[in-house]
């Protein structure tokens, strides 16, 4: 991983930043990000992630990946993330002010 990469990766880690939801009763998960551009959502299964790095890399045929993904592997991995719990009917509100706030 290039230093710049890594620096980033660690200030987002120390700021706790990664967010767990999930949806109750169906027990669906989503991840967010909170980077230094705004929000950005993660998905695991296909991997993804909202913002234009990640894109690009999908574009370049590169190994899909940008530092949010980073982020969230090592997150999960180390459980350093904080989890919210909401119910299924919310779940359509979340996503709507959550694609709001992506640019
Ligand atoms: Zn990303």
């Amino acid at each position: 991983m290039k230093k710049r990469i890594m620096n980033k990766v660690l200030s987002t880690l120390n700021r706790k930043a990664i967010r767990r939801h999930v949806f109750l009763p169906s027990k669906r998960e989503i991840w967010t990000v909170i980077g230094e551009e705004g929000d950005n959502l993660i998905c695991e299964n296909p991997i993804f992630c909202s913002c234009k790095d990640f894109y690009f890399s999908l574009l370049k045929k590169n190994k899909k990946s940008c530092y949010h993904l980073k982020v969230f592997l090592i997150a999960k991995k180390q459980k350093i993330h904080s989890t919210f719990y909401y119910k299924d009917e919310e779940f359509e509100s979340f996503m709507n002010l959550l694609f709001k706030d992506l640019k």
